[in-house]
């Protein structure tokens, strides 16, 4: 079957780098590390797949040549600017427009970690990549969070994980979305967090408390990134699961109007 965009239904899909190439002489990267994609449900076997790359090797063929040079390039060049900063060990304020940007750059980047994947591994529902396409901006179904990474094993790198919510129907383990995805996406010192869910009122009370971490979108305030204080290598991964415990202590509190049980 014909390959088309991801994106815009197109068919002259390129090839390209996840990470953008001239992040290369930034960031050094001796060896290839794990990239990890999981799928979670309570009572049943969890879905879990790694594999050894080098992030900045990593290329995905999923979009066309006009989206790749039209409004995805314009992304990476509207972000480029704090990036450098960052990579060259500078924080910056993040006033509104550009807290939007860098959600945008975060939703994309995780789109195209999920494309590693065969569809009916993708987390993310189709609408999202709709509303980013559209709107170039992520839709009021997802929270995006921003801190800082001061390890050393990673250079660049995207975990993607899924939740079904509601164990009295069994979905279809292939279906390619899930009630509940997030990721975390690490570039050099910058770390981004997403969470989306269409359940209402289930990230209503998500917060994070890990210092130097900034709520992108929805906007709320303007506030000033630096690169320290930021998590380590034992802490990363622990960042994650702070956003796994805190759904599940929503799910077990009954205001949502689906049963959660993760
Ligand atoms: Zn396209």
């Amino acid at each position: 079957m014909p390959r088309t965009c991801t994106f815009c239904g197109a068919g002259d899909i390129t090839k390209e780098h996840i990470w953008p190439k001239w992040s290369q002489s930034y960031l050094s990267e001796k060896r290839p590390v794990p990239h990890v994609q999981q799928t979670v449900q309570d009572g049943r076997d969890d879905e879990e797949r790694t594999w050894l790359q080098r992030s900045l090797d990593m290329k995905v063929g999923t979009v066309c040549g006009s989206c790749n040079n039209g409004w995805m390039s314009n992304l990476e060049n509207t972000v480029k600017p704090f990036f450098i900063g960052a990579f060259e060990g500078r924080g910056r304020e993040l006033h509104r427009a550009l807290q939007r940007d860098l959600a945008a750059w975060g939703l994309k980047t995780t789109m195209m970690v999920e494309h590693q994947q065969k569809p009916a591994r993708y987390v993310i529902p189709p609408s999202e990549y709709a509303h980013l396409y559209q709107r170039r901006e992520p839709s009021l179904d997802v929270l995006v969070w921003m801190t800082a990474y001061t390890g050393i094993k990673t250079s660049a790198l995207g975990h993607l994980y899924g939740l079904d919510a509601d164990m009295a129907i069994d979905p279809d383990p292939g279906r390619g979305t899930r009630d509940i995805w997030g990721s975390t996406v690490v570039f050099g010192p910058v770390v981004f967090h997403l969470l989306g869910t269409d359940i209402p009122g289930l990230l209503t009370d998500v917060v994070m408390k890990t210092p130097n971490t900034h709520r992108l979108w929805p906007y709320k305030r303007t506030s000033t990134w630096t690169p320290t204080p930021g998590l380590n290598d034992s802490e990363l991964p622990r960042f994650t699961e702070g956003f796994l415990e805190q759904l599940l202590r929503q799910g077990g509190s009954g205001r949502q109007r689906r049963p959660m049980r993760i």
